[in-house]
């Protein structure tokens, strides 16, 4: 019998191998639970690379049947920010995109414009998301299918959804790739995220699968009680004037909205009512005491991030989106970041469910059940033991902020359940994920060619090939020589006087 963590944190269940996958027996709980497939990060082999443990979970979780010939399949994922390192590897996508095409659907792999939530984001419009995909590896060539930004050139092109199940959004707005994908599959980065707390499949698609107005209603862009413009607290006693500042033109120039201006009298002004919550002037307004930057906002953004994943399922069709997360590389900091600090835990595995809501909860659990990593902000924050809710603690903007928060509000809206059941995959045979292009065993494939095209050159050093010393001290640089040391015990000088 093996002990996983379940039904959320705190309920420790039996299970039992009953298959091919090893499935927990929910003993007390109740049965309606979602299912979350899962394999562990080890890996020793072909058939536990990653790559193929992630198509396991595929299978497993039913996703493959959601493909039918001839579908368009979008794959969203998150191709990194300028700079930043702890995005998915392209293998990923590149795996999923072929066996989404052996299935006989037709995959697309896409990201969308950000919002300007930064002076110098790289991924605000068509043309820079396209560039920083290709230069972190996504791109048709490595992909093996179209890379889309899936709402258009400057982020306007969407499709419009109500919600009316919403806990605070009515409507969402769409990516218009997404929203016409006949099936769509969140391929999702886990990790943490300074907004959302945790950046999982929920995020993936609230945040990543929104337009870029999308963006804006879910930042609460405008909102009468949360938005910046609302719930933001301006301090235009703290600008110096100019005089005073010498990058003041970042001031200005932070906000694409243009509502912030030094006027003639050198004090700074902000048009605070047009504000769109684009998040640009964060960075630049809170750390010079500028902008209170209002928590409850970012509270808000978690709770509207289920609710326009919910919208996305709308759009696409219920039934037809499924769900990876990598829990691979858990940065503190999302891939939206241009950098990656160390994991603060281990990888953590491989998840797949058609529930957004069950696959983060599930991430959340294992990477509470985990030891945090020694020298990351989990360590720093004392949150790296196990039980502790690291994301909280190294990933959140705000003490405030809860890791659940968009979880909660998609159980609570009916987009998935919190509950789950955990059911752990066993590896599929190699010969599956062997190299595709030629699967003959060695002698087949270049037994006549070696013949024609000699690499070892017998007919050297009596049949020996190259030019070597028979036999040399090998446990001479074997040898830890720093283990050699005496301790020197040095004599405590005597005093005469004694
Ligand atoms: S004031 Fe509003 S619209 Fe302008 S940069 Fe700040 S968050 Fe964006």
């Amino acid at each position: 019998m093996k002990l996983l963590t379940q039904l959320g944190w705190n309920a420790t269940l039996p299970i039992r191998t009953i298959s091919k996958f090893t499935l927990i027996e929910v003993l007390g709980g109740n049965m309606s639970e979602s299912k979350v497939y899962y394999m562990d990060a080890h890996s020793e082999s072909t058939e536990t690379a990653l790559s193929s443990k992630m198509i396991t979970v595929f299978d497993a979780a039913g996703l493959d049947e959601m493909i039918k010939p001839n579908d368009i399949v979008a794959i969203k994922v998150h191709c990194g920010e300028w700079n930043n390192s702890a995005y998915l590897r392209p293998l990923y996508a590149r795996t999923l995109a072929d066996r989404i095409k052996e299935l006989g659907g037709r995959p697309f792999v896409c990201d969308t414009t950000t919002s300007t939530y930064s002076p110098w984001g790289s991924r605000s419009s068509e043309i820079d998301i396209l560039q920083t995909a290709e230069r972190n590896g996504y791109s048709s060539a490595t992909l093996g299918c179209p890379f889309i930004c899936a709402d258009g050139f400057i982020g306007t092109s969407d499709f419009v959804v109500d919600i009316p199940e919403g806990y605070i959004l009515k409507e969402a707005y769409v990516a218009q790739a997404i929203a016409a994908a006949d099936a769509l599959i969140a391929l999702t980065h886990f990790k943490g995220h300074s907004m959302g707390v945790i950046g999982g499949a929920l995020k993936n698609l609230g945040i990543g699968a929104q337009s870029k107005r999308g963006k804006f209603n879910v930042h609460m862009g405008g909102h009468p009680s949360y938005g910046l413009g609302a719930a933001g607290v301006f301090h235009p006693e703290n600008f110096k004037g100019k005089a005073n500042t010498p990058d003041w033109e970042i001031l200005e120039d932070c906000c694409p909205f243009n509502l912030y201006h030094i006027n003639e009298k050198d004090e700074l002004e902000w048009d605070g009512d047009k504000c769109a919550n684009c998040l640009g002037c964060f960075g630049v307004m809170g750390p010079r005491g500028l902008m209170d930057i209002p928590p409850i906002q970012f509270d808000a953004v978690d709770a509207a991030i289920a609710d326009a994943c919910l919208g996305v399922e709308k759009a696409v069709g219920r039934g037809k989106v499924g769900y990876i997360n990598m829990a691979l590389d858990v940065s503190p900091a999302c891939d939206c970041a241009g950098h990656a600090d160390v994991p603060i835990v281990p990888h953590l595995g491989v998840f797949a469910s058609t529930d957004a809501v069950a696959i983060d909860m599930a991430c959340v659990d294992k990477a509470r059940e985990a030891e945090g990593i020694k020298g990351s902000k989990a360590e720093l924050m004392e949150a790296h033991h196990v039980g502790d809710k690291k994301f909280e603690a190294a990933a959140a903007t705000f003490h405030s902020q809860s890791e659940v928060t968009s979880i909660n509000t998609g159980h609570e809206i009916g987009l998935g359940s919190r509950n789950y059941e955990l059911i752990e995959c066993e590896p599929e045979s190699p010969e599956r994920f062997r190299f595709p292009y030629d699967k003959r065993p060695s002698r087949q494939r270049f037994g006549a060619k070696f013949e024609k095209f000699q690499p070892f050159p017998y007919d050297k050093f009596d049949g020996k090939g190259f030019n070597r010393l028979d036999v040399v001290d090998l446990d001479k640089v074997k040898h830890h020589y720093e283990d050699d040391s005496e301790v020197v015990n040095v004599e405590q000088p005597t005093s005469s006087e004694n």
